[in-house]
């Protein structure tokens, strides 16, 4: 490839070490639910952090909470990663993110570490120039609207209190992960459309759980009641039945969020003419460098681009992209807990910090506390 041609990059700065850090995560305190058929909440378990550093004393880190990182991330440095990471320019990003493709072709590296590299390179690339990665990335905003994303509670009468808390906690907008059964998901968002009034904008989350024709019914009745998006209700492996799915609803469907191929991929479910909202993160589409080709992919044909889930890579996303329009923020307990760093006006504010950070909440090493972002900042 022609890119091979450049293995040493135009500054002077060289990478020096790359190391992994495995790194306890504890059991979510109380546990929580998925839909029918998903397991819930993971018990303790382990995760693992990503570390690389440079010959002028700048490092970068990303953690890779997933259980399972923990042995698969050191087996693919050490194997694969670090022989040709010696010596590179931290720098050139854009290169080394071709080069993981390159990787992936004959490891088949799990979706959820493709973009591991990428992202401990943005957060090194921050803590270089002193800046917060979203600003690197082209900052858009300094704030953003938070939804309250539920996990699963037992009953529609559970999700009702649970809404009235998240508003009286201040999130503007909701979002259900709910039982995994058409019928019943449509009661439950009729009830909770019913519940909160017209007002509220109110999205669904099928994680996946359903066929074709579950998905048609249940998207007329979240058309009726107004939702705003229709999220991943099928596996995301057929574009076809996504594309035939948005033929038979009104809804606009949020597509692209677990699927392979990064922009690639959104691209085809965006040709297909399916796709009204795309997900995109750092952790699912491929680290920074691939998050931010998806949200400029969308944007190019007026589509917004969604960040996923509750992380420190998707706060600086939320602030460096143009076109979405909330933080994913989870709740997973009754009594609702507000996630730290959402006000009680529902607005996550831009880190100020340099670099991205670690997630707060994991037991890291005590060389690796410094880099752990301040729930309190
Ligand atoms: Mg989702």
């Amino acid at each position: 490839m022609y890119w091979a041609m450049r293995i040493r990059g135009g500054s002077a700065v060289r990478i020096t070490d790359v190391e992994v850090e495995k790194v306890f995560i504890p059991a979510p305190d109380p546990p929580f639910l998925w839909r029918s058929g998903l397991p819930g909440s993971l018990p303790d378990g382990y995760g693992a952090v990503l570390r690389v550093r440079t010959d002028d004393g700048c490092d970068g880190v990303a953690l890779a909470p997933r259980h399972g990182s923990s042995a698969l991330l050191p087996d693919i440095v050490d194997r694969v990663l670090r022989p040709w990471l010696i010596g590179a320019d931290p720098l050139q990003r854009e290169w080394l993110w071709h080069q993981i493709w390159e990787v992936d072709r004959v490891e088949e590296i799990p979706l959820y570490l493709l973009g591991t590299l990428d992202t401990a390179l943005w957060d090194l690339a921050g803590r270089a120039v002193g800046q917060p990665t979203w600003q690197l990335l082209g900052g858009f905003r300094t704030e953003i609207p938070a939804y309250a994303s539920t996990t699963t509670f037992s009953s529609v009468a559970e999700f009702l209190d649970v809404a009235d808390q998240c508003l009286e906690l201040g999130y503007p907008a909701l979002k259900l992960h709910a039982f995994g059964d058409a019928r019943r998901d449509a009661e439950l968002c009729a009830a909770v459309r019913e519940h909160v009034g017209s007002e509220v904008p109110l999205m669904y989350d099928g994680s996946a759980a359903f066929d074709l024709p579950d998905a048609v019914f249940l998207g007329h009745a979240l058309s009726d009641a107004g939702y705003l998006w229709y999220e991943e209700p099928i596996r995301e492996f057929s574009v076809t039945s996504y594309k035939w799915l948005a033929e038979r609803v009104r809804v606009p469907l949020l597509v692209g969020e677990t699927s392979d191929g990064a922009h690639m991929n959104t691209a085809d479910f965006i040709a297909s003419g399916c796709a009204t909202f795309v997900r995109t993160s750092a952790e699912l589409r491929g680290g920074f460098t691939g998050a931010m080709r998806t949200a400029h992919l969308a944007d190019s044909f007026r589509l917004r681009a969604e960040p996923h889930g509750p992380t420190v890579t998707s706060r600086q996303l939320c602030m460096a992209i143009s076109n979405c329009t909330y933080y994913e923020s989870l709740v997973t307990s009754n009594p609702v807990r507000r996630e730290w760093g959402v006000d009680a006006s529902g607005i996550v504010h831009a880190p100020r910090a340099p670099g991205i950070g670690l997630q707060p909440g994991p037991d890291y090493p005590s060389f690796l506390e410094p880099f752990v972002v301040d729930p309190n900042s």
